[in-house]
C-alpha cells in the first residue's frame, strides 16, 4: 500500500504481529485522521493517501475515521464546530480554511483542493454526543473549516444525514457554504427551523465574473449560488449571503460591492454579511504565491496592505461602511424583523458584525 517500514512500524505492524493500528491497512479498518496524519509525516503526501479513492475530479479521497464529530471551540458566537471533510475541491485561493492542511503534513496549495479526508463514521459519533445527557444543545457551526456540499457530498450525505441527526436531537445550526446542492436537504433544513432553528450563510463574495472565474475556480457561478438562497428562503428556510471574503484589488470597488449587494437582495435573502479577506499562515503564502505567478502587478500593492494577516481597520472600517450603506439602500437590514414578525427564526447574531464575517471568511 505505500506506507514506509517505519511507519508500519509505529502503527504496529512489528514481528509479523498484527494489531489493531495495522489493521486498516488490510484493509479491515479505516485509517483514523490521525493515522493518516502519522502516514503522511513519516512517508510523504502519495504515500500517505496510497489507499485513496481517485474520482473523476482529478482528486483523491482518503476515508478515515473520526474519534469525535463536535469540535469545542472558544472566543466565537458559538461553541462547536463540525466539518465532515477535510479539503475542499472548491480550491477558492483565498481560502482561510488552507491552512488547516497543513496539520496534516499537506500543503495548503494544490494539496488542499486534491487531497480530501473523508470522515465516514461521523455521522454515528454524532449520534453518540448529541444523545449524552450533558448534551446542552448549543449552536453548532457547520462548515467552518471546508464546505459541507462540496461535490463529494452528492456521493456520500455526510452533511444531510449530520443534519437529520441534528434535528432529532433539537439542535441549532448554522451552516456555511458555497454549494448550491444544499438545496437538495430543504426538506430537512426546514425540520431543522422548526426543531430548533438553523441559519444557512451561503458565501457569494462578489457576482463580478472575473473574479469568480479567478478566485474561485471550483465553485459553481454566482448567480447559481443566489439562485439557492433564493430556494431555500422560499421554503421558509432563514439563508441570507456572507460577500466573504472581499478581495482587495479585485471585488472591492464600490460598484462591484453594490453590484453584490443589489442580486443579493434580488434574490431574496433575508441577510448580508461582509468581511475583508484575511491571511493567515498557509492561506498566505498560498495567496501571494498565486498573485506573483498571475497578477505580478499586484503583488507590492497587496503585500504593504497585507503587511500583517488583516488589513488595517481603518481600510476595513471603510469597507463594512459601505456595505451597511449599500445595505439599507437595498432593504436588506429590514428582512429579518420582518421575518420574526411571521415566526422565522431570527439571525442569532448581526450579519454584518465583523466578528462573525472573520469567524466565516473561509
Ligand atoms: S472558501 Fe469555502 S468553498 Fe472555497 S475552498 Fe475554502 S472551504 Fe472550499
Amino acid at each position: 500500500m505505500g506506507y514506509g517500514t517505519a511507519c508500519l512500524k509505529r502503527l504496529g505492524f512489528v514481528k509479523g504481529m498484527i494489531t489493531s493500528e495495522t489493521l486498516f491497512i488490510l484493509g479491515t479498518r479505516k485509517p483514523t485522521t490521525r493515522d493518516i496524519a502519522s502516514a503522511i509525516k513519516e512517508s510523504g503526501v502519495d504515500a500517505g493517501l496510497a489507499g485513496a479513492d481517485h474520482r473523476a475530479d482529478d482528486a483523491s479521497y482518503q476515508e478515515v475515521t473520526c474519534r469525535s464529530a463536535l469540535n469545542r471551540v472558544e472566543g466565537m458566537p458559538f461553541s462547536w464546530t463540525l466539518n465532515p471533510y477535510r479539503g475542499c475541491t472548491h480550491g477558492c485561493h483565498y481560502c482561510f480554511a488552507r491552512r488547516y492542511h497543513s496539520q496534516f503534513e499537506m500543503n495548503s496549495g494544490d494539496d488542499f483542493a486534491t487531497k480530501i479526508l473523508v470522515k465516514t463514521n461521523l455521522v454515528e459519533v454524532l449520534a453518540r454526543e448529541l444523545d449524552r445527557p450533558a448534551w446542552k444543545r448549543e449552536r453548532v457551526a457547520f462548515g467552518t473549516a471546508t464546505d459541507p456540499y462540496q461535490p463529494i457530498e452528492g456521493h456520500y450525505k455526510l452533511s444531510r444525514r449530520s443534519l437529520e441527526v441534528l434535528t432529532r436531537a433539537r439542535t441549532p445550526v448554522a451552516l456555511i457554504t458555497k454549494g448550491p446542492m444544499v438545496v437538495r436537504d430543504k426538506d430537512v433544513l426546514a425540520d431543522l427551523t422548526k426543531a430548533a432553528g438553523c441559519s444557512i450563510y451561503v458565501s457569494v463574495p462578489s457576482v463580478d465574473e472575473e473574479a469568480w472565474r479567478t478566485l474561485e475556480p471550483g465553485v459553481a457561478h454566482p448567480l447559481q449560488r443566489l439562485r439557492a438562497v433564493r430556494e431555500l428562503v422560499d421554503a421558509g428556510i432563514h439563508a441570507g449571503v456572507l460577500m466573504a471574503p472581499i478581495v482587495p484589488g479585485f471585488t472591492s470597488s464600490r460598484s462591484k460591492v453594490e453590484a453584490t449587494i443589489k442580486a443579493i437582495a434580488d434574490h431574496g435573502a433575508r441577510f448580508v454579511g461582509a468581511a475583508v479577506m484575511r491571511l493567515e499562515d498557509g492561506t498566505r503564502a498560498h495567496f501571494l504565491k498565486f498573485i506573483e505567478e498571475s497578477f505580478p502587478s499586484m503583488l507590492p500593492g497587496l503585500t504593504r496592505l497585507y503587511g500583517r494577516k488583516e488589513a488595517p481597520k481603518a481600510y476595513r472600517d471603510e469597507v463594512h461602511a459601505m456595505v451597511r450603506v449599500l445595505q439599507d439602500r437595498y432593504g436588506l437590514n429590514r428582512r429579518d424583523d420582518d421575518a420574526s414578525k411571521t415566526g422565522a427564526k431570527p439571525a442569532e447574531e448581526s450579519a454584518t458584525q465583523p466578528r462573525q464575517g472573520a469567524l466565516f471568511a473561509r
